[in-house]
């Protein structure tokens, strides 16, 4: 057997990647390389882009890769939400269906959870699923799904039995998204991308075959997907970008010539990217000159350090049997706010240049872009009041919310709706 030390799992990187990496291949084919070699997605199992790494032995080996200067695996909701979710609860079928085309970019996925009326309350959520034979048909409408107009598949929070308590009715679904049924209607937000849409359902086909976990138990799989969404360390979250359409047919370089021109607030918040954005403003206004913004950049890495702490990670994730619990509200409360202090520092840094927006500002308007996103951290994924509820009632054990635990016995049909 190998040895999986983090020196040994480095050497053997490091070679894998003088060899391999070589940025004239096509994109699609170096993302396959990766997969099939194990090097994209290390801490997964193999067969699924992984090998199985212990998490020390992963980081060096994502080291490797940083310093070939190799481009990373593929990134987005299918790698960050879609593939852990299935590799916990999927059936042999799914997992072979599904992980391959995930794990070498070929399919995006999107997330369809929130409803016009149920976002923070998610349970109360209203698009209905009907068994129809080996299928089911489903109908009602979604928003603000990432993604969704470049997505392949989605994975589908749907009500199954209405007559059951609102946590109790949900089933997970993973549909296709390219079929008649599925209308998928951008958003612009105020970045001035589209990131993210509305769907509307309307009598849309599901097998029966691609029903994730157990009839009426899609409340816990989606508590699955969702701890993963909150989970700033998640092995799926990438460095390269996450949403838009991509060509696996061009060169890696010329992939990365075209992300260069069109990279946006979402994707680089989402990939950590920023901080490197904010070394170009501080050395570009020198920043570090000032004796209190070094101290806030400093206050910056160390709330970087501690939500990487391994201590909070495994009492994170010991609860729910290796998946992360409820405690990783925490560390995405961590992230918003981490993120706030970014932007506000890069901002009073460049001081009335800060007040730019577009190529005109400095970093080619980059900062500003992510800039603009930042809101949204404290939103995406549940917000901030949402999971400091979470971390109250189900990590310290404070009573619920007055009038709720009534509200979750009685039969989702019939609860108020707004
Ligand atoms: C950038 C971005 C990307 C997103 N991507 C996706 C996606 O791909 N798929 C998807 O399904 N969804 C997505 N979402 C939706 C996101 O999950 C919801 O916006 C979020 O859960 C909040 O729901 P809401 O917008 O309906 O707000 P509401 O639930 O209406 O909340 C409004 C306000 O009330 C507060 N509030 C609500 N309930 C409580 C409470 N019990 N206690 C205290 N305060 C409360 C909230 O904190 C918030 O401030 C995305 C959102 C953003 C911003």
């Amino acid at each position: 057997m190998k040895s999986t030390t983090p020196e040994a799992v480095r050497a053997d990187a490091t070679k894998w990647f003088q060899q391999h990496w070589d940025p004239e291949l096509s994109l699609g084919r170096w993302w396959q390389l990766l997969a099939d070699a194990g090097w994209a997605f290390p801490s997964w199992p193999e067969g699924c882009g992984g090998r199985a790494l212990p998490t020390s032995a992963t980081k060096a080996a994502i080291q490797a890769r940083r310093d070939a200067g190799a481009f990373g695996p593929p990134n987005g909701v299918a790698t960050f939400l879609a593939a852990p979710t299935i590799m916990h609860y999927g059936t042999e079928a799914q997992r072979e269906k599904y992980l391959p085309q995930i794990v070498n970019g070929q399919d995006r996925w999107c997330q369809l959870f929130s409803e016009p009326g149920a976002g923070s309350d998610m349970a109360g959520l209203a698009t209905r699923a009907i068994r129809d034979g080996d299928e089911w048909v489903v109908s009602g409408q979604k928003v603000w799904n990432s993604g969704a107009q470049w997505a392949k598949y989605g994975i589908l929070i749907a009500r199954t039995d209405p007559q059951q308590p609102k946590h109790r009715g949900i089933t997970y679904f993973l549909i296709d998204m390219e079929q008649e049924g599925v209308d998928v209607r951008p958003l612009r937000e105020m970045t001035g991308d589209a990131a993210f849409n509305e769907v509307f359902l309307n009598e849309a086909r599901v097998a029966e075959s691609d029903r994730l976990g157990d009839l009426g138990d899609g409340w816990r799989v989606a508590m699955t997907t969702l701890s993963h969404e909150r989970d700033p360390d998640n092995a799926g979250l990438g460095e390269t970008a996450a949403f838009g359409s991509v060509d696996l047919e061009v060169t890696v370089n010329d992939h990365l010539s075209d992300l260069e021109s069109k990279v946006d607030g979402f994707s680089l918040a989402l990939s950590g990217g920023v901080t490197m954005v904010l070394d170009d403003v501080t050395n570009q206004f020198d920043a570090l000159d000032d004796p209190i913004k070094r101290q806030r950049m400093a206050k910056i890495m160390e709330m970087r350090r501690t939500s990487k702490w391994s201590g909070m990670r495994t009492a994170a994730s010991l609860k729910s049997g290796g998946q992360p619990g409820p405690e990783v509200s925490m560390l995405k409360l961590l992230g918003a706010e981490m993120n706030r202090q970014i932007r506000d520092v890069g901002l009073e840094t460049m001081g009335p240049h800060g007040m730019l927006y577009g190529e005109d500002a400095p970093t080619g308007g980059l900062f500003h872009a992510y800039a603009m996103f930042t809101p949204a951290l404290s939103i995406a994924g549940g917000s901030d009041e949402v999971q400091r509820n979470i971390m109250g009632e189900r990590v310290h054990g404070l009573p619920r919310e007055p009038g709720e635990k009534e509200q979750r016995e009685l039969p989702w049909s019939e609860l108020p709706r707004s």
